[in-house]
C-alpha cells in the first residue's frame, strides 16, 4: 500500500493555519505580514516534511537502531540549504527573520513528519536559545554570525544543552527536587576559570557538538542549587569526551550521548551564569522548551493520526472501507477534536512568546532599530563582536533583557509550558496508541510507521523533566501559593 494518497494534513497544497485557527483572522487584518510569513512558514515545514524527511523517516530509524551513531550528512546538507536550521536568524544577517509563530508553525509539519529526525536538528537550537536567555550581547552576535557562516557553507554547527547526570534527572532541573540533589560534576574554581570534572548524560547530540552549554555545582558543601552555574566550552577543550550513545526506544535519528569532563578548562569570560545562578538559566530555558516540546506531542500526534487516516482509507473489511466504518469515524473524531484543542494552546503559547518571552527582543526598538540602521556587512563582521565585548554595552543589552523578560514573565511561561509539554505529549502516546487498535496488526508493520510513532511518543514523556515532574511544577505554579506549599 502506498500510504500518502489522500490531499490531507502533510500532503495538503494550501497553508490551513486560518482554518485551524479561525481567531488569527482578525489578527491578519490588523498584521497582515506576521500572518502571511507564519503561513509562508507552515507550507515550507509541510514542502520540507513531504521531499526531505518522509522518505528517509524509517531508513534513519533503522540505521540507528544499528547503529546509534550514524549520521546522514546529506539529509543535513539539505535541511541546511533549505535554512530549516537558521529560519530564525534576522533576514538582514542571513536568515528567514521568523518569529516564534512561524517557528511554531514549521516546527509542527516537520514533528508531524519524524519527531526523531526534527528532534536532532530542531534541538541544536537549544544553544541558540541557552545564548538569547543570557543575552550576553557578544556571545549572541557571534552565535548568529557563525551559524549563518556555516549555514552558507553547508557545514554542520551543533550545540548542545547538558543538565542531566547520572545522579541527577529531575533533581537538576527542578528547584524543590534540587534539594536532593547529588551532582557527579563540579566546576571549581582556579586562576582564570573553572576547572571541571564528573559526568553527563542522555544529552540530544551531545557527541555532535560543537559546543556544551553546562549548568554544573561549584561547592559540594552547599545545597546544589545554591551552587549551580552554568559553563559553556568548545568539544575541542582537553578532557572533554564522549562516553557512549544511547539505544533508545524512540527518537532513533536523534543521537542521545554520556559525557565525561576531565579536567575541563572553562575560562571565566565563558561562565554565563554565576553559581548560584544556574537554575534560573535552566529554568528560563524551560520555559521556552516545554512548550515547544509540547508542539512535538502534537506534530507526533498528527503524524500518528494522518497515517491512520490514509492506512483506513485504502485499507478493505467487509467489501468497504475501513474508515467507513461508523466507529472508526468516531474514533478519529475523538482524536481530531483532542488536536484541535491543543493546537490552538501551542499557538496561543508561540504568540505570547513574540509578545512576551525572548521573541519580543528583536522587536524591541533598540535591536530593531540597529537592524535597521547596520549594513549587513557590519551584522556579519568582527568588528561587531569586539563592539558587542565593550562591558558597557553587555551590561546596557543584559540590563534591558531583564526588563524584559522578568523572573515573573519566566515563571509564568514554565507553568505553560508545562502544561503544554504534558499534554502534548501524553496526547502523542494516546493517539499513537489508539491508531493501532484501528489499524490493527497490519497497520502495526513497520513499513507503515506508526509503530514508530508509538516508540517516539513514549521518550518524549520523559524528557525536557518527565510528565509527572512537570505536573508537579505547574501545581507548585498555579496552586501552591494559594494554598501556602511554596
Ligand atoms: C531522548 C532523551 C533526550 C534527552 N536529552 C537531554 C538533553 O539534551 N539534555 C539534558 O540535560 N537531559 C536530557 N535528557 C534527560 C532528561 O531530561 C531526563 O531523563 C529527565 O529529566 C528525567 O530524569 P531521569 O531520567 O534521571 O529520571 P529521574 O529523575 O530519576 O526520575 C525517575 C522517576 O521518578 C520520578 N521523580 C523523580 N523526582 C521526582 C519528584 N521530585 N517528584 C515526583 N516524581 C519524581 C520521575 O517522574 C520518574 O518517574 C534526555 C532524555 C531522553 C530520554
Amino acid at each position: 500500500m502506498d500510504l500518502f494518497t489522500l490531499k490531507y494534513g502533510l500532503f495538503s497544497d494550501k497553508p490551513d493555519l486560518l482554518h485551524n485557527l479561525p481567531s488569527l483572522q482578525k489578527m491578519k487584518d490588523r498584521f497582515p505580514r506576521y500572518i502571511k510569513r507564519a503561513e509562508r512558514a507552515q507550507m515550507m515545514g509541510r514542502t520540507i516534511a513531504r521531499e526531505v524527511l518522509l522518505p528517509k523517516v524509517l531508513e534513519l530509524d533503522t540505521k540507528c537502531q544499528k547503529d546509534p551513531s550514524y549520521v546522514d550528512w546529506e539529509l543535513f546538507k539539505e535541511l541546511n540549504r533549505r535554512k530549516a536550521l537558521t529560519g530564525f536568524v534576522p533576514e538582514k544577517m542571513g536568515g528567514l527573520g521568523w518569529s516564534a509563530l512561524d517557528c511554531f508553525a514549521f516546527i509542527e509539519e516537520s514533528f508531524a513528519a519524524c519527531v526523531g529526525i526534527s528532534a536532532w536538528y530542531l534541538f541544536n537550537l537549544f544553544g541558540v536559545a541557552c545564548a538569547f536567555v543570557e543575552f550576553k550581547p557578544e556571545i549572541c552576535i557571534k552565535i548568529l554570525q557563525d551559524m549563518v557562516k556555516a549555514q552558507r557553507e553547508g557545514k554542520p554547527l551543533s550545540f548542545a544543552w547538558s543538565i542531566t547526570e547520572p545522579s541527577a534527572g529531575t533533581d537538576a532541573e527542578d528547584p524543590l527536587a534540587m534539594a536532593k540533589m547529588k551532582p557527579s560534576a563540579y566546576a571549581k574554581k582556579v586562576s582564570g576559570g573553572y576547572l571541571i570534572n564528573g559526568r553527563k548524560q542522555f544529552i540530544t547530540n551531545g557527541d555532535l557538538a560543537h559546543f556544551v552549554v553546562a549548568t554544573i555545582c561549584t561547592d559540594p558543601t552547599r545545597p546544589a542549587v545554591e551552587s549551580m552555574g552554568t559553563f559553556y566550552f568548545p568539544t575541542t577543550t582537553k578532557g572533554f569526551s564522549v562516553e557512549r550513545l544511547e539505544h533508545k526506544c524512540g527518537h532513533k535519528a536523534k543521537h542521545t550521548a554520556a559525557l565525561v569532563f576531565d579536567d575541563v578548562f572553562v575560562p571565566d569570560a565563558d561562565v554565563w551564569e554565576e553559581p548560584g545562578r544556574g537554575m534560573r538559566h535552566t529554568r528560563e530555558i524551560l520555559s521556552i522548551t516545554r512548550g515547544v516540546v509540547g508542539m512535538l506531542g502534537l506534530g507526533n500526534a498528527r503524524g500518528a493520526l494522518e497515517r491512520c487516516i490514509q492506512f483506513a482509507s485504502q485499507k478493505k473489511v467487509n467489501g468497504h472501507r475501513l474508515i467507513d466504518e461508523n466507529w472508526v469515524q468516531i474514533a478519529i473524531a475523538d482524536m481530531l477534536k483532542d488536536i484541535m484543542i491543543l493546537r490552538a494552546k501551542c499557538y496561543d503559547f508561540a504568540i505570547a512568546l513574540d509578545k512576551l518571552h525572548v521573541f519580543c527582543i528583536l522587536e524591541n526598538i533598540p535591536a530593531k532599530a540597529a537592524l535597521k540602521v547596520l549594513p549587513e556587512s557590519l551584522l556579519m563582521s568582527e568588528s561587531l563582536q569586539a563592539l558587542a565585548k565593550s562591558p558597557w554595552l553587555s551590561k546596557a543589552v543584559s540590563r534591558f533583557k531583564h526588563s524584559l523578560v522578568t523572573d515573573e514573565t519566566m515563571e509564568y511561561f514554565a507553568s505553560q509550558g508545562s502544561a503544554l509539554k504534558v499534554a502534548g505529549t501524553d496526547l502523542a502516546m494516546n493517539v499513537s496508541s489508539r491508531v493501532l487498535d484501528i489499524t490493527g496488526i497490519e497497520g502495526m508493520a513497520y513499513r507503515y510507521g506508526m509503530e514508530k510513532i508509538y516508540r517516539d511518543a513514549k521518550a518524549s514523556q520523559i524528557y525536557e523533566g518527565t510528565n509527572q515532574a512537570n505536573r508537579i511544577d505547574l501545581f507548585m505554579q498555579e496552586i501552591g501559593e494559594v494554598i501556602g506549599s511554596c
